[in-house]
């Protein structure tokens, strides 16, 4: 099956006039598979196809094109193609989009995570998948998830261990998606959340999901040192950490499994919470589709996941694209 590379993240398939998370306004279909912005079309004004909590994400951060939702498991007839969405477990919305043709069927995976994130629609696979297009952000032997469950009361054991001693528990995750996870994990502790301002309005998405978030409200400087502040890591360096006198900081991320990160980012605690699927589950995922072809995007290193399918041996390639840690 052909196709071609489109911008920063994008894939055309130019036969079928699709496109994936591309930012081409000359494809007909532009098919976007979660709401992060490096998935997102830069120019704004491209129309879009994706699913109903994406679309309310993409507008409340600023996205002016117009949106057609498409539910997940509803499939999207063309007179060449049919195109599915498969729920991808990484964010709340995050679909992978399944596009069978005469050529064969292609699964694109987006950013995805298996077993899902609790806070996300769940992860399910489509029956035959010939063509594999995968992220592979997490793509080496050095990267194993424990489960969210363990990962889960890390979370929970931190912000009570920081709260007894009378101190404020602050976790750095990325506002979208990764907050929530984090905020999520904390709601059965029933304490006071607070959310950095951009990642506030993305909660309420969640909310209307049915997702616990716990009892949460926005950043406000005068009682942030009585709840549990959720904020991404940008702001480690600025008044808004500084301003709380009493404090410990949690870094949840997959590249928080790197204990170099301590000194980096100046943090107490490492938490290993990723969106990505692990190396393991990524081998594990191909042995189930068996795919006539692999190509493997985002990874740190492309050599050392191809030489594993390769030795088991699959046919696989990698389709280079930049690394970016958003996670
Ligand atoms: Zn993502």
């Amino acid at each position: 099956m052909k196709f071609e590379k489109s911008g920063y993240h994008g894939i055309i398939l130019s036969d079928y006039g699709i496109g994936l998370d591309s930012s081409s306004p000359n494809i007909e279909l532009n098919l976007i598979s979660h709401a992060h912005a490096d998935h997102v079309p830069r120019d704004r004004r491209v129309s879009v196809i994706t699913t109903e909590s994406t679309r309310r994400f993409m507008e409340l951060r600023g996205f002016r094109g117009e949106i057609k939702t498409l539910g997940f498991l509803e499939p999207l007839e063309t007179e060449q193609a049919r195109i599915t969405l498969y729920p991808a477990g990484h964010i709340l919305g995050s679909a992978m989009i399944y596009v069978e043709t005469d050529e064969g069927n292609l699964l694109y995976t987006g950013d995805f995570r298996t077993p899902p994130s609790p806070a996300s629609e769940g992860f399910q696979l489509p029956q035959n998948v010939d063509y594999f297009i995968t992220e592979a952000t997490f793509g080496l032997p050095i990267y194993k998830w424990d489960s969210h469950e363990v990962i889960f009361e890390q979370i929970r054991n931190f912000a009570s261990r920081t709260l007894d001693a009378g101190e404020t528990p602050i976790f750095f995750g990325y506002n979208q998606g990764k907050a929530q996870e984090i905020m999520h994990a904390l709601s059965p502790l029933n304490h006071p959340i607070q959310i950095h301002g951009a990642g506030y309005p993305l909660c309420q998405v969640y909310s209307d999901h049915g997702i616990d978030l716990g009892p949460y409200d926005k950043y406000n400087k005068d009682t942030v040192a009585d709840a549990i502040l959720v904020a991404p890591s940008s702001v480690q360096e600025s008044a808004m950490i500084r301003n709380i006198r009493n404090k410990r900081i949690a870094y949840c991320s997959g590249w928080a499994s790197h204990e170099s990160r301590r000194q980096q980012m100046i943090v107490d605690e490492l938490i290993p919470l990723s969106d990505h699927v692990d190396f393991f589950e990524l081998l594990a995922l191909i042995k189930t589709l068996q795919p006539r072809h692999t190509w493997v995007t985002h990874s740190p290193n492309p050599k050392v996941i191809l030489h594993y399918l390769r030795e088991l041996g699959y046919s696989a390639s990698s389709l280079d694209m930049a690394l970016k840690e958003e996670d």
